[in-house]
């Protein structure tokens, strides 16, 4: 009898590669193409029109019904230039993914025929049914309207000839019922905080984005062991399977040449990203065996993260094409590296300048280090809150786990900085400075800065937000995360931090003799005494450091619904009300589906588990102990007597099997009877805990006698592609 898993690998062996063809062999000649971009707008909007929308985008004007309508127009006369037929509001409910709903540009008229139709009032709002996305309370069923609203400040674009329309998504009453809507409002917050501190170094800028350039991790497999593989199937890692002979050890996959089956598709999709106007540029082999990442150039942050968003639809789009699944899940494989997306983070002025980025002159600087201070100060007030931001059942298998970041937040700044902000807190005195203090400061401490980061080699891989020279890399972000939130609360805590920086200097100039520089140096050193406990620079992997952490009393919570009660602080509340990014009723339908969302996906784990254990692994399990059965039987028949020395080992064998099969059976009924316990509970919160406390065990349990089957049953009854299968086929 053949097995589904010989099937799933004579399939791959049988594979011919998929040869596409780039549109041109320059990626300039089509770059941006299928994105009613600047061209598109100038090609086919009215000057009127265009300026409207250009304003919008920067200054975040209304725009008015009758140029919405032009615009509307525009993007349906381009749409259908390239072929499109339909159009859609992508939004990104909070469900982590994307959605959209497709409606065809026609209207009829008489006749009994259509034409192609699009008017200001269906790209600007739409009512999607959406009572079946997560709400966490904000509607109840019978208020279940939910509205879509065009984001002008990211571009439409064309997939499957469809147009799709960036959107916020709201409820009737207006709160947030997607990731978009608070990132937005806290760029804007983040926008206005920062914009005023510059005043006090620049009087030109006018203007501050946030910039976020992700790098997405990622595993492939082929599409035919995928299919064998339920668990992959179904929750998106693999629940067993013994570690392959070969792992990670011999580091020779980490920017190792990349196999041509999986360059092809990599072409393939960076081809249609670059369609889609994303600059991925990056890609390369990462730790484990089939893993890899890509990366584009930075961009303004709400836009990276559409792309990112849009990047992996379209990566599991054209991976099918190539027979290909993508794995996004943070672990995917046990033992193995795991995935993550770093976030790279900085600010940027209307003028060109990098906030993070050291100047030239000494005044320069002293902007740089003000963004610098203050982004570690806000770090420090808020690092809870930036645990519970990238906190899902997924990435709880990262963090903490020895190859990720850990799931303590601690700041790495490089020894260069540390000792400039050391030589600032010593130098910088109370009250008024003499002119040579002054002096020193601002050419031997401040001066030195561009020079020191020129040779700041020394990265940190264990940071969970390093400085890189010129941005912060937040690296505890998950691969399946939606950069949104955790990009909502690093720059709502920013846009505090540097509101209350302000508020702080001017008060203190007001009140003393000191001038502005005096005044931000003295500010700044304060920060640097208070936010100590935060700047970590050793290894963030070892065990030193949580012993450490916890004697600075940094918290390191490892299971998400108890990271997630950070949500619940007042400070919190605070945060987001006072830059207006979210109110309450919206703050805590957030932690009610972040906590459904964790109890849903071990619930699902754990119903994935039983099922394989029962169905493959336990008949498995007996199929094998029955012919070891048959072979003691047949060694009686054939030595009598002598068989007894012979028939030793698979006995033994036999008894093992036998353990092993029970512990599965005795596993997967408590498991069962602790989700039916759990699922009596009617607190969400307490819920979520019993699935973390009480279901969750069995996983690894389970997991355990599994694994040790696969090593005892012969290869060919065995049904599950195995790790070496699914991880060196190519
Ligand atoms: P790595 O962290 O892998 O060594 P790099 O430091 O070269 O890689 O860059 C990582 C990412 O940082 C890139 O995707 C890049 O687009 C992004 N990046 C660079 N500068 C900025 C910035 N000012 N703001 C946001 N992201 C940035
Ligand atoms: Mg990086």
């Amino acid at each position: 009898m053949k097995t589904l898993r010989f099937s799933a690998l004579t399939e791959v062996l049988s594979r011919k590669p998929v040869h596409s063809q780039a549109p041109s062999d320059k990626i300039s000649d089509y770059f941006g193409n299928h994105v009613f971009n600047e061209d598109a707008m100038l090609a086919f909007l009215p000057k009127e029109a265009y300026k409207s929308v250009k304003e919008a985008i920067v200054t975040g004007a209304k725009i008015d019904r009758k140029i919405a309508d032009q615009v509307a127009s525009a993007m349906k006369n381009w749409a259908m230039t390239l072929g499109a037929t339909h159009y859609t509001h992508w939004f990104q409910p909070l469900t982590g993914t994307t959605a959209e709903k497709h409606d065809a540009f026609i209207d009829p008229i008489e006749g009994g025929r259509v034409v192609e139709r699009f008017n200001g009032g269906l790209l600007v709002q739409q009512e999607p049914d959406a009572s079946s996305f997560p709400h966490g309370g904000i509607r109840n069923t019978f208020e279940a309207r939910g509205y879509t609203a065009w984001d002008p400040t990211s571009p439409a674009f064309i997939i499957d000839k469809t147009l799709c329309i960036p959107t916020v998504f709201v409820s009737y009453t207006g709160e947030a019922l997607d990731n978009k809507t608070p990132l937005l409002r806290a760029l804007a917050a983040v926008d206005e905080a920062a914009t005023e501190v510059c005043q006090y170094f620049d009087k030109t800028t006018t203007k501050v984005i946030a910039t976020l350039g992700w790098e997405q991790e990622y595993f492939l497999v082929d599409t035919a062991l995928f299919a064998a593989r339920p668990d992959l199937v179904l929750t998106g890692r693999t629940l067993f399977g013994h570690a392959p002979a070969k792992g990670q050890q011999l580091d020779d996959h980490y920017f190792g040449s990349i196999s041509s089956r999986a360059q092809a598709f990599m072409r393939d999709f960076e081809t249609e990203c670059f369609l889609l106007g994303i600059p991925t540029t990056t890609r390369h082999n990462e730790v484990a065996p089939n893993q890899f990442e890509c990366a584009p150039v930075f961009s303004e942050c709400n836009l990276a993260n559409d792309q990112n968003q849009l990047l992996i639809d379209v990566m599991d789009k054209v991976a099918i094409k190539h027979h290909f699944r993508v794995l996004n899940h943070e672990k995917p494989f046990a033992g193995l590296n795991g995935s993550g997306k770093h976030n790279n983070w900085s600010l940027a002025t209307n003028t060109g300048k990098n906030l993070l980025s050291p100047g030239k002159t000494p005044k320069t600087n002293l902007q740089f280090l003000t963004f610098f201070i203050n982004t570690i100060k806000a770090v420090h007030r808020h690092d809870d809150l930036l645990r519970a931001s990238i906190a899902t059942a997924s990435n709880d298998h990262r963090l903490g786990a020895n190859e990720a970041p850990p799931a303590i937040i601690s700041c790495f700044i490089g020894s260069q900085l540390s000792q400039v902000l050391d030589e600032l807190e010593v130098q910088v005195k109370d009250g008024k400075m003499t002119p040579e203090e002054k002096t020193n400061l601002k050419l031997h401490v401040v001066g030195k800065i561009p020079e020191i980061l020129l040779d700041n080699t020394d990265r940190n891989r264990t940071s969970p937000f390093a400085f890189t020279g010129n941005k912060f890399e937040f690296r505890a972000v998950g691969s399946t995360a939606n950069c949104a939130f955790p990009m909502t609360v690093l720059n709502s805590i920013i846009a505090q931090q540097l509101k209350d920086f302000k508020k702080e200097v001017d008060a203190l100039i007001e009140s003393s003799e000191l001038t502005k520089d005096e005044a931000i140096f003295q500010i700044l050193r304060n920060y640097i005494e208070e936010s100590k406990s935060i700047r970590f620079e050793g290894d963030g992997y070892g065990d030193d450091w949580v012993v450490e952490a916890g004697k600075r009393g940094l918290n390191n919570i490892k299971e998400t619904p108890y990271a997630l009660e950070f949500l619940k602080e007042k400070k919190v509340l605070e945060l987001f009300e006072s830059c207006n990014v979210m109110n309450q009723v919206e703050l805590e339908a957030r932690h009610e589906i972040l906590l459904e969302q964790y109890q849903m996906t071990i619930q699902i784990e754990s119903r994935v588990i039983g099922d394989l254990v029962r169905n493959h692994i336990v008949p498995t399990a007996i199929r094998y102990q029955n012919t070891l059965i048959e072979n003691v039987k047949g060694l009686k028949d054939v030595l009598g007597d002598a068989a007894k020395d012979a028939s030793k080992e698979p006995l033994d064998m036999i008894i093992k099997i036998s353990e092993h099969i029970s512990a599965l059976k005795s596993n997967v009924d408590k498991m069962i009877e602790a989700r039916r316990q759990a699922n009596k509970i009617e607190s969400t919160e307490e819920m979520a805990k019993a699935y973390c406390k009480n279901v969750k065990p069995y996983l690894e349990s389970l997991r355990d006698s599994t694994d040790r089957l696969e090593m005892m049953i012969d290869d060919e009854h065995w049904p599950l592609p195995k790790y070496r299968e699914l991880l060196y086929t190519r």
